[in-house]
Protein backbone atom coordinates (compact mmCIF):
# COMPACT_ATOMS: atom_id res chain seq x y z
CA UNK A 1 0.00 0.00 0.00
CA UNK A 2 1.45 3.31 -1.05
CA UNK A 3 1.90 5.66 1.84
CA UNK A 4 -0.73 8.88 1.78
CA UNK A 5 1.32 12.02 2.44
CA UNK A 6 -0.53 15.40 2.97
CA UNK A 7 1.18 18.52 1.77
CA UNK A 8 -0.08 21.43 3.24
CA UNK A 9 1.02 24.58 1.15
CA UNK A 10 -0.01 27.77 -0.28
CA UNK A 11 2.60 27.81 -2.93
CA UNK A 12 1.72 26.52 -5.49
CA UNK A 13 5.52 25.97 -7.32
CA UNK A 14 6.66 24.65 -3.76
CA UNK A 15 3.59 22.44 -3.64
CA UNK A 16 4.06 21.55 -7.02
CA UNK A 17 8.23 20.41 -6.51
CA UNK A 18 7.13 17.90 -3.50
CA UNK A 19 4.12 16.26 -5.03
CA UNK A 20 6.75 15.05 -8.11
CA UNK A 21 9.38 14.49 -5.90
CA UNK A 22 6.84 12.22 -3.36
CA UNK A 23 5.27 10.64 -6.32
CA UNK A 24 8.61 9.64 -7.83
CA UNK A 25 9.54 7.89 -4.71
CA UNK A 26 6.45 5.87 -4.54
CA UNK A 27 4.12 8.03 -2.15
CA UNK A 28 0.84 8.84 -2.78
CA UNK A 29 1.03 13.02 -2.04
CA UNK A 30 -2.33 15.13 -1.33
CA UNK A 31 -2.03 18.71 -1.76
CA UNK A 32 -3.92 21.92 0.02
CA UNK A 33 -3.13 25.12 -0.06
CA UNK A 34 -4.85 26.39 2.97
CA UNK A 35 -4.74 25.46 6.82
CA UNK A 36 -8.20 24.70 6.65
CA UNK A 37 -8.60 22.63 4.05
CA UNK A 38 -6.02 20.38 4.93
CA UNK A 39 -7.68 20.21 8.46
CA UNK A 40 -10.87 18.33 6.33
CA UNK A 41 -8.55 16.48 4.38
CA UNK A 42 -6.50 15.28 7.61
CA UNK A 43 -9.73 14.75 9.27
CA UNK A 44 -10.77 11.85 6.59
CA UNK A 45 -8.76 9.44 8.57
CA UNK A 46 -6.65 7.83 5.63
CA UNK A 47 -2.74 9.89 5.69
CA UNK A 48 -0.09 8.49 7.01
CA UNK A 49 2.02 11.90 7.73
CA UNK A 50 1.83 15.44 6.54
CA UNK A 51 4.18 17.93 5.46
CA UNK A 52 3.08 21.48 6.89
CA UNK A 53 4.43 24.73 5.83
CA UNK A 54 4.39 27.48 8.90
CA UNK A 55 3.65 30.49 6.83
CA UNK A 56 0.05 29.76 5.59
CA UNK A 57 -2.56 32.24 4.75
CA UNK A 58 -5.22 31.63 6.78
CA UNK A 59 -3.74 30.09 9.94
CA UNK A 60 -0.05 29.80 11.07
CA UNK A 61 1.52 25.78 10.48
CA UNK A 62 1.52 26.30 14.71
CA UNK A 63 -2.15 27.04 14.78
CA UNK A 64 -2.93 23.90 12.28
CA UNK A 65 -0.34 21.10 14.25
CA UNK A 66 -2.18 22.14 17.66
CA UNK A 67 -5.88 21.69 15.95
CA UNK A 68 -4.20 18.51 14.44
CA UNK A 69 -2.43 17.46 17.84
CA UNK A 70 -5.95 17.62 19.58
CA UNK A 71 -7.30 14.22 17.62
CA UNK A 72 -4.46 12.64 15.92
CA UNK A 73 -0.47 11.66 16.69
CA UNK A 74 0.39 11.55 13.17
CA UNK A 75 3.94 12.41 12.18
CA UNK A 76 4.25 15.68 10.74
CA UNK A 77 7.56 17.61 9.22
CA UNK A 78 7.06 21.17 9.32
CA UNK A 79 8.32 23.54 6.09
CA UNK A 80 10.14 26.49 7.58
CA UNK A 81 10.94 29.32 5.70
CA UNK A 82 13.27 31.31 8.42
CA UNK A 83 15.82 28.20 10.21
CA UNK A 84 15.69 30.63 13.23
CA UNK A 85 15.73 28.85 16.57
CA UNK A 86 12.59 29.77 17.90
CA UNK A 87 10.53 28.15 14.93
CA UNK A 88 12.62 25.04 15.62
CA UNK A 89 11.49 25.11 19.29
CA UNK A 90 8.09 26.55 19.40
CA UNK A 91 7.31 23.66 16.37
CA UNK A 92 8.77 20.70 18.27
CA UNK A 93 6.96 22.05 21.25
CA UNK A 94 3.66 21.40 20.40
CA UNK A 95 4.88 17.85 18.75
CA UNK A 96 6.35 18.25 15.54
CA UNK A 97 8.69 15.36 14.33
CA UNK A 98 11.22 17.10 11.95
CA UNK A 99 11.25 20.29 10.50
CA UNK A 100 12.85 21.21 6.61
CA UNK A 101 13.81 24.78 6.49
CA UNK A 102 13.38 26.28 2.99
CA UNK A 103 15.17 25.98 0.37
CA UNK A 104 15.29 22.19 0.67
CA UNK A 105 16.00 20.11 -2.02
CA UNK A 106 13.34 17.29 -2.62
CA UNK A 107 15.30 14.52 -2.48
CA UNK A 108 16.32 15.42 1.59
CA UNK A 109 12.42 16.16 1.78
CA UNK A 110 11.66 12.67 0.66
CA UNK A 111 14.23 11.26 2.69
CA UNK A 112 13.34 12.64 5.67
CA UNK A 113 9.34 11.89 5.01
CA UNK A 114 10.94 8.34 5.04
CA UNK A 115 13.16 7.95 8.43
CA UNK A 116 10.10 9.95 10.18
CA UNK A 117 7.63 7.38 9.21
CA UNK A 118 10.18 4.19 9.73
CA UNK A 119 10.18 5.70 12.96
CA UNK A 120 6.59 5.63 14.02
CA UNK A 121 6.22 2.26 12.02
CA UNK A 122 8.57 1.00 15.45
CA UNK A 123 5.35 1.59 17.29
CA UNK A 124 2.92 -1.03 17.09
CA UNK A 125 -0.25 0.09 19.09
CA UNK A 126 -1.69 -3.51 19.95
CA UNK A 127 -5.24 -2.81 20.20
CA UNK A 128 -7.44 -5.81 22.24
CA UNK A 129 -10.58 -5.93 21.22
CA UNK A 130 -11.94 -8.02 24.67
CA UNK A 131 -13.05 -5.66 26.86
CA UNK A 132 -11.69 -4.90 30.18
CA UNK A 133 -8.28 -5.88 28.61
CA UNK A 134 -5.39 -3.50 29.01
CA UNK A 135 -4.16 -2.08 25.37
CA UNK A 136 -0.17 -2.65 24.97
CA UNK A 137 2.00 -0.03 23.34
CA UNK A 138 5.24 -1.75 22.37
CA UNK A 139 8.31 -0.12 21.14
CA UNK A 140 11.41 -2.40 19.09
CA UNK A 141 10.20 -4.77 16.59
CA UNK A 142 12.57 -4.08 14.13
CA UNK A 143 15.31 -4.08 17.03
CA UNK A 144 16.44 -0.59 16.72
CA UNK A 145 14.39 0.94 19.71
CA UNK A 146 14.58 -0.87 22.61
CA UNK A 147 12.00 -3.27 23.98
CA UNK A 148 9.45 -1.47 26.02
CA UNK A 149 6.38 -2.59 26.71
CA UNK A 150 3.39 0.05 28.11
CA UNK A 151 0.77 -1.33 29.78
CA UNK A 152 -1.65 1.82 30.62
CA UNK A 153 -4.06 -0.10 32.36
CA UNK A 154 -2.21 -0.88 34.97
CA UNK A 155 0.40 1.91 34.79
CA UNK A 156 3.55 -0.24 33.99
CA UNK A 157 6.54 -0.51 31.89
CA UNK A 158 8.26 -3.52 30.73
CA UNK A 159 11.91 -3.28 29.46
CA UNK A 160 13.74 -5.93 28.32
CA UNK A 161 10.64 -8.52 29.94
CA UNK A 162 11.63 -6.68 33.49
CA UNK A 163 8.93 -4.69 35.13
CA UNK A 164 10.23 -1.14 36.02
CA UNK A 165 9.29 0.29 38.96
CA UNK A 166 8.45 3.92 38.18
CA UNK A 167 6.32 6.93 40.15
CA UNK A 168 2.78 8.40 38.57
CA UNK A 169 4.84 11.02 37.09
CA UNK A 170 7.97 9.27 35.72
CA UNK A 171 5.75 6.52 34.05
CA UNK A 172 3.82 9.76 32.19
CA UNK A 173 7.38 10.87 31.24
CA UNK A 174 8.49 7.54 29.67
CA UNK A 175 5.01 6.75 28.40
CA UNK A 176 5.39 10.16 26.19
CA UNK A 177 8.83 9.56 25.17
CA UNK A 178 8.24 5.62 24.05
CA UNK A 179 4.68 6.75 22.12
CA UNK A 180 6.90 8.58 19.49
CA UNK A 181 10.68 7.43 19.19
CA UNK A 182 12.77 10.07 17.96
CA UNK A 183 9.98 12.95 18.55
CA UNK A 184 11.97 15.57 20.73
CA UNK A 185 9.97 17.06 24.00
CA UNK A 186 10.78 20.40 25.35
CA UNK A 187 10.52 20.30 29.49
CA UNK A 188 7.45 22.37 29.07
CA UNK A 189 5.81 19.89 26.93
CA UNK A 190 6.85 17.24 29.13
CA UNK A 191 5.64 18.84 32.18
CA UNK A 192 2.33 19.38 30.69
CA UNK A 193 2.47 15.54 29.93
CA UNK A 194 3.15 14.15 32.87
CA UNK A 195 2.41 16.48 35.54
CA UNK A 196 -1.64 17.51 36.99
CA UNK A 197 -0.05 21.26 37.70
CA UNK A 198 2.43 21.48 35.56
CA UNK A 199 2.44 24.98 36.22
CA UNK A 200 3.90 25.10 39.79
CA UNK A 201 6.71 22.51 39.18
CA UNK A 202 10.26 23.69 37.79
CA UNK A 203 12.35 22.76 34.57
CA UNK A 204 15.00 21.31 36.43
CA UNK A 205 11.95 18.52 38.57
CA UNK A 206 11.50 17.12 34.84
CA UNK A 207 15.84 16.43 34.61
CA UNK A 208 15.35 15.23 38.14
CA UNK A 209 12.69 12.55 37.09
CA UNK A 210 14.45 11.46 33.66
CA UNK A 211 17.86 11.24 35.80
CA UNK A 212 15.49 8.44 38.41
CA UNK A 213 14.69 7.24 35.58
CA UNK A 214 17.73 6.61 33.45
CA UNK A 215 19.13 5.28 37.18
CA UNK A 216 16.24 2.64 36.85
CA UNK A 217 16.49 1.54 33.26
CA UNK A 218 19.96 1.13 34.02
CA UNK A 219 19.33 -1.12 36.79
CA UNK A 220 17.85 -3.21 34.09
CA UNK A 221 20.51 -2.74 31.01
CA UNK A 222 23.92 -1.13 32.37
CA UNK A 223 25.19 -0.77 28.78
CA UNK A 224 22.64 1.14 27.35
CA UNK A 225 20.91 4.69 27.39
CA UNK A 226 17.56 4.72 25.68
CA UNK A 227 16.92 8.51 26.83
CA UNK A 228 18.59 11.06 24.58
CA UNK A 229 19.11 14.57 25.78
CA UNK A 230 19.04 17.34 23.00
CA UNK A 231 20.94 20.19 24.42
CA UNK A 232 18.38 23.46 23.95
CA UNK A 233 15.57 20.96 23.37
CA UNK A 234 15.13 18.28 25.65
CA UNK A 235 14.20 14.65 25.35
CA UNK A 236 13.74 12.00 22.99
CA UNK A 237 13.57 8.37 23.08
CA UNK A 238 16.72 7.03 20.54
CA UNK A 239 15.65 5.68 17.64
CA UNK A 240 18.90 3.57 17.70
CA UNK A 241 22.29 2.66 19.52
CA1 LIG B 1 3.88 29.65 2.65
Amino acid sequence: MMKKILVIEDESSIADTIVYALKSEGFEPYWCATGMDGLTRCNEGDIDLIILDIGLPDASGFEILKKIRATSSLPVIFLTSRSSELDRVVGLEIGADDYVAKPFSPRELAARVKAVLRRSAQVNHVSNSEPGKPSDTIVGTEGTAAPFRIDTESMKITYFDQIVELTKCEFRLLAALIAHPGRIYTRDALKELAWDEPEFSLDRTVDTHIKTIRTKLRAVRSDIDPIETRRGFGYALKTSW
